[in-house]
């Protein structure tokens, strides 16, 4: 928790300290309020989440026409953990289930991190004592088979790939999920491509990926990779790829980069699945468990 919190302090912080400092200085005019509402947008939690807070602190942060800042602060930090909703699964199905490896589908946009949190994920499952197995099924990039290969290389985990640039997508996950089969590991963990500028093949691939890999085991996680900086536009592709897949989780990457962590809040309200997992920088240690208190701690302060 203390990772996370300490993490995103630098860029996400600003925010908040510039929201206190208007919430706690007596009565606030309209545009005072109007200055609350930018700096939500502006942090990217859409319009929606934005005026439901602002409304609610306008409610409860003045009393009197005075603001007491702890008040203040107290309600500010309340509120954001409502929208960030703590109540939501944010467990990561991991381990064998019914006597077969879990089984990882991980998708979304080139270039949000990818293959990046597929390494990762794996290192995380081997530091905790799981066999993992990768797949890589992105084969549009013979150079995206060789990056997820190094990854397991770094992390000491087996990858199944093709070495045929442009090789069927489907048919190397259907290997990955098979060898994890017959190597009775934890987990297996599939990477795949994501060309969004042809959205009808895309949805097609993923579509096939899924059947195939379902004509051999259930599919127990779908991980769908957003870059936090991308912000709104990050959603309209995720509702692309929601469209194809049943998403069961979001990792958000990149959220050490930006202070528009109020992404959490709209990519959670648009798909109705949790943020996960964060990534926190390109280093292999830099993925953490979304903890919505540590968040909403380190935006408030
Ligand atoms: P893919 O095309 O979606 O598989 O993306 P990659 O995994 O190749 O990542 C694209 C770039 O983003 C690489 O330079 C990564 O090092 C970088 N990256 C991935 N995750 C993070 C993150 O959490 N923070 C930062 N700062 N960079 C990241």
């Amino acid at each position: 928790m203390r990772a996370l919190r300490s993490r995103l302090a630098r860029s996400n912080g600003a925010i908040g300290k510039g929201l206190l400092a208007l919430l706690s200085q007596g009565k606030l005019s309209e545009e005072d309020w109007e200055e609350v509402e930018d700096t939500l947008l502006v942090a990217d939690l859409g319009m929606e989440p934005t005026t439901e807070l602002v409304d609610s602190l306008r409610e409860h942060v003045s009393v009197d026409g005075t603001t007491d800042p702890e008040v203040a602060k107290d309600w500010l930090y309340n509120d954001l953990l409502q929208l960030v909703d703590p109540s939501m699964d944010r467990g990561l199905a991991a381990s064998r289930v019914d006597d077969r490896p879990a089984c990882i589908l991980v998708v979304g946009v080139n270039g949000t991190g990818k293959t990046t949190t597929v390494g990762k994920l794996a290192r995380v499952l081997v530091a905790n004592d799981r066999d993992v197995l990768l797949g890589a099924a992105d084969t549009f990039r013979a150079a995206a088979a060789d990056q997820l290969e190094t990854w397991g290389a770094r992390v000491g985990v087996p990858t199944v790939r093709s070495d045929r640039e442009g090789a069927d997508p489907a048919a190397v996950a259907f290997d990955a999920v098979k060898a994890a089969a017959d190597a009775e590991v934890d987990a297996v963990i599939i990477d795949t491509a994501g060309r969004l500028h042809n959205k009808v093949g895309l949805m097609d691939e993923l579509s096939k990926v899924k059947r195939v890999i379902e004509k051999q085991t259930p599919i127990d996680e779908v991980l769908l990779v957003l870059d936090a900086t991308t912000g709104q536009n990050g959603l309209a592709q995720a509702k692309v790829f929601a469209e194809a897949v049943d998403i069961t989780g979001v990792v958000l990457t990149k959220l050490d980069g930006t202070a528009k962590g109020g992404i959490v809040v709209a990519v959670q309200r648009t798909l109705g699945v949790p943020v996960k997992l964060v990534g926190l920088g390109e280093g292999p240690d830099d993925l953490a468990p979304f903890v919505p208190e540590a968040f909403v701690d380190a935006i408030v302060g």
